[in-house]
């Protein structure tokens, strides 16, 4: 765990930048084309974006796509080999771990093995000479803050649960009282249900604290649930970065629309006269068209906006097909529809398909402003 505040003349005698801000309107942490090259290979190429004072902000993107090499230079163990880290307008890029006012949590958690709860969530205010009834109050005050019982205070670390370990990490991470707190998929060890509920936790934490937080997950559901701005990254660079509900409907790119799960994605082509078809000639009717895309593009249906046309109920474009194999997910129903070679995916509420089975013949269909359009 990296920890510890810049002594003021410390930070006075940091270069500074974008000096033509004031101190209220600066971002709490900016990125000017930050880089990152293991010997000719760029893990981390080229990432500009400003994280405000407060935000939680996730980056999510696949294996290999640079997140915690970006997460390593904000924190200070690694340098960048270019660009520009700063924090409230100092440049922090070679400044290391423990000079910094951030605080790292991450799924290893880096706990001391042998010692108490409260032992562990006092480390910090230990370091700086706290006395002992003050780190003992500010400890029990934190554990209610992460809700683990008070009597918790003299268990042995070891002898916690997954989910209690996670609690003690944060509440440690919490008594360094740093400015900016960052997280090393923190919750992907655990269960799903416990998961599921220290999201939330999570989330509630951040608004209380005020802290700014910057989360690295594979997830894009835990980025959803939780965050302010979600950064979508892939091949070192940031492709995306928005409200999650910009990020889901507005795709930037066919990788961020499908990073976001399973989607039916179709190639098309303008018809040279104002309209689009697919390649095969099919007329698609589409609702709005992004300035930047060419003559070529692809639409992308999600699941959940495909639907059962029956009867009299119309839909903007139609795909006859049969339905070739069904799966529950919990409340809802996801159908594969096949039709010529192709495979459509319908998503519904249960309750919504009753009576549809594998080999039944069907109509799918879609509305044009339900169609995302992304360029090449
Ligand atoms: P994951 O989700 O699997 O942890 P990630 O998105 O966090 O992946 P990084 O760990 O940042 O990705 O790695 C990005 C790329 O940089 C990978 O191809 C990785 O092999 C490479 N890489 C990371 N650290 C080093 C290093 N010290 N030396 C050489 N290459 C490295």
């Amino acid at each position: 765990m990296s920890m510890a505040m810049i002594s003021p003349a410390e930070a006075d005698a940091s270069p500074t930048i974008g000096s033509e801000t004031t101190k209220a309107d600066r971002p709490v942490l900016q990125l000017v084309g930050v880089r990152k090259v293991f010997s000719d290979f760029a893990a981390v190429d080229g990432i500009d974006v400003d994280i405000k004072e407060g935000e939680f902000v996730t980056i999510v993107g696949p294996s290999g796509s640079g997140k915690t090499t970006l997460l390593r230079m904000l924190a200070g163990m690694e340098a960048p080999t270019g660009g520009y880290i700063s924090l409230r307008g100092q440049l922090i890029n070679d400044v290391p771990p423990d000079k910094r006012p951030t605080c790292l949590v991450f799924q290893s958690l880096a706990l001391f093995p042998h010692k108490t709860v409260g032992e562990n969530i006092e480390f910090p205010l230990k370091v700086r000479k706290v006395r002992v009834a003050e780190r003992k109050a500010r400890a029990l005050e934190l554990m209610r803050i992460v809700r683990l019982p008070e009597h918790y205070y003299s268990k042995n670390v070891m002898q916690c649960s997954g989910g209690e370990k996670q609690r003690v990490a944060l509440a440690r991470a919490f008594a360094y009282d740093p400015d900016v707190l960052f997280f090393d998929e923190p919750l992907s060890a655990l269960d799903y249900k416990l998961k599921k509920a220290l999201e939330k936790e999570l989330k509630d934490l951040h608004r209380q604290s005020g802290k700014t937080f910057v989360y690295i997950t594979h997830s894009l559901e835990e980025a959803m649930v939780m965050s302010d701005r979600v950064g979508v990254m892939n091949q070192g660079k940031l492709v995306q970065i928005g409200t999650p509900d910009e990020i889901y409907t507005r795709p930037a790119t066919k990788f961020v629309a499908e990073f976001f799960g399973e989607v039916n994605s179709f190639a098309v082509q303008r018809d040279g006269v104002g309209g689009w078809r697919l390649t095969d000639g099919t007329p698609m009717h589409l609702a709005k068209v992004p300035g930047n895309v060419g003559d070529t593009a692809t639409v992308i249906v999600r699941p959940e906006t495909m639907r059962f046309v029956v009867g009299p109920s119309k839909a903007d474009n139609l795909i006859a097909g049969t339905i070739y194999n069904e799966y529950l997910l919990g409340s809802r129903v996801q159908y594969q529809v096949r039709s010529g070679e192709r495979i459509h995916l319908v998503e519904a509420p249960r309750a919504a398909v009753a009576g549809l089975a594998a080999g039944d013949r069907v109509m799918i269909g879609w509305d044009a402003r339900d169609a995302i359009v992304v360029g090449e």
